[in-house]
Order: structure tokens, then sequence, then C-alpha cells
């Protein structure tokens, strides 16, 4: 079978392996979509903290189930799932408690293990999750950025009726505010410097927003809350000027979700933390019922996808997907590689 090898930073090679063996607790699956995602980015670039070359990527994917080991019965040949790409111990303390997601010693694959960049990929069954017939394939491989968006969208509590600032349109951005509006949120805003990905929200249903280089938060926030403010933000950027704009603006006791990767260490100003009493609140990846709300919410016709698919290529072209990307800048949202 083909499997994509990323042999370091900004070089795949396509390789001929051999297919693995489906062990009796496993399921074989027939990769046909993978997403690509900024964190697999870094990775291209070298630029990922935690990811060694080789590796294989893919971790946002859809499949078809090609086989299932003697030992699963839940599980049938020619069901199309999606899965989560995350290796736990389960013996840890965050684990045992259930956070599984946030497990001492998390392996993702992609990234820390072998990911789906190849015909066939054997996983455990638990990880698995279905995807009912009336979901696309093409949708299914974005139910884990969903997913990323529906743990941080719970993080913050119940949104119903708040209102809710989102500083980034990138895909998870994007998806965020989608999943906070579908959850029943009473305003939502969202901000970025690019045009494109504004308009890019605009049709996906996300209609407050505000582009940062032309407006004040201040303004922004005024302008589609009144007086009232707002009481979540997420912070899905990864830079200082956005989770200021956040401390700043946000009304007090509010709470700010931190979904972005901070490349560089943000200077806060803590004591206007403590001084408005604001939370500050962590969200990395997602646990098993985050996937299955997420797939009822495409399912329900709730989060709108296909504006966020800018391009597909084949499995063979994965190197010009990633030069695409580059090209592209912000008018590149979601990449997807065809198997
Ligand atoms: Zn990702
Ligand atoms: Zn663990």
């Amino acid at each position: 079978m083909r499997q994509a090898v990323m042999t370091g930073p900004g070089k795949i090679e396509m390789r001929q392996v051999p297919t693995p063996e489906t062990k009796s607790n496993e399921v074989l699956l027939r990769i046909k979509h993978i997403g690509i995602c900024g964190s697999d980015i870094h990775v291209n670039h070298g630029l990922h903290p935690f990811t060694s070359y080789p590796v294989v990527q893919g971790h946002e994917f859809s499949g078809i189930i090609e086989q299932v080991g003697s030992e699963i019965n839940e599980l049938y040949p020619g069901m199309n799932v999606t899965g989560r790409p995350q290796i736990v111990c389960g013996e840890c303390r965050p684990c045992k408690r259930g956070d599984y997601n946030i497990c001492d010693v998390l392996r993702v694959e992609g990234f820390q293990a072998p990911g789906v960049a190849q015909d066939l990929f054997a996983t455990s069954p638990q990880k698995i999750v279905a995807l009912p017939d009336s979901l696309s394939l093409e949708e299914g491989a974005l139910v884990e950025p969903v997913s990323v968006a529906v743990h941080a969208s719970q993080k913050a509590g119940d949104v119903k009726e708040k209102r809710i600032a989102i500083f980034g349109a990138g895909p998870i951005g994007n998806l965020i505010g989608q999943v906070c509006q579908s959850l029943g949120a009473e305003k939502v805003l969202i901000r970025d410097v690019s045009d494109f990905r504004l308009n890019i929200a605009r049709s996906c249903g996300l209609e407050n927003t505000s582009n940062a280089t032309n407006e004040s938060m201040s303004d922004a926030q005024l302008r589609v809350f009144g007086n009232d403010g707002y009481s979540v933000a997420f912070e899905a950027v990864g830079i200082e000027s956005t989770l200021a704009d956040g401390i700043h603006t946000i009304e007090k006791g509010g709470t700010l979700i931190i979904v972005g990767v901070f490349g560089e260490k943000p200077k806060i100003d803590m004591a206007l933390v403590g001084d408005r009493e604001l939370n500050l609140i962590g969200s990395l990846m997602y646990k098993h019922p985050d996937f299955e709300e997420a797939v009822r919410l495409i399912e329900l016709g709730k989060i709108v996808l296909a504006p966020l698919i800018t391009k597909h290529f084949p499995l063979e072209q994965y190197e010009d997907a990633y030069s695409f990307i580059e090209e592209q800048g912000d008018k590149s949202l979601k990449v997807i590689i065809d198997l």
C-alpha cells in the first residue's frame, strides 16, 4: 500500500509498505480523506516542538472499515467512520479522572506516533466514531476540528444565551462560533485581520464580524453587543494582542478560553485578571463524547462546512498541498488530501 512519509521539514516521500496486520482487538480502516491543519503546517516548517522526523502525518480523517478483529462486535466492514488520533496511558492522574485528552504521556498520531497518511491504517475500536449516512466522507474528515470547537465551547460552561467574542476566524475560530451559535448563544462576534476569512465566517452564518486592522475591540464590542458587553471569549489565534484585547474588554467575571497555540510567550496584565476576576481556561483537543456531539451537530445541519474547504489534493501531491497553503496565505482554510 502507499504511505506518505515526511522525512524532514518540507519533504514528503511516497513509499510502498506492507499492509498493516489487524490484531484481534483492532479495526483496519481504508483512509479516504485527511485534513491538514495549523499543527501539521508547523511540522512541515520544522517548527513543531514535539514532533521529530521521519513522521507519517494525518490526524483528522475519514475512512471505511476494511476489516475488524475477531474480538470486535459493534463495527463492521463497509461502515464510514472517523476516529480520535489520541494514544493515552489510562493510568496517570488526568486519565484516571477521565481527562485522557491531557494524559501525562499523551501521544497524537501524525505527530508523536504514525498518522493515517497511508491507504490502510489499523487502530483501536474505542477511538472510532461511526458516521451516519447523511454525512459525506469529506464532512467526516472535518469532525475532528469540529470536536476541538465542541470541547472548547464546553470549557466555557453552558454557552446558551451568552454573548460571545471569538478572536481568530481560521477553521477553529469559525467552528467555535458555529458551535456556540448552534448551542443557543445570544450573539457571536468574530474577529480577524483577514477580510477573506471574515467573508467565509459570514457565509457560515456568523454575521457579526470585525476586522482588527480597522476597528478596535472596544468599538467592535460596543457596535455588536451595545452596553451589555460580552461574558465569554475564545482566543483562537495564539498571539499577545488578541489575548490583551480580551482581557481588557470582556465583562468583569468573564471567562476566556485559550485555544490558540502561543508560539511566543505573551505578556499578560495579571493585575487586570485579578482585579476584574477573570477566568482564564485552557482547552486541548477533545474527548470521545465531543466527537459524538460534533457528528450530531453536523448531522442536524447546524454546522456549515463547505465554505471551509479550500481545495483537495491526491495523496501523491501532499507536498504540492503544502506549497499551495504557503502561496494562498490567509486565503487557504482547510486543504484536504484524498486517497
Ligand atoms: Zn489538527
Ligand atoms: Zn494518561
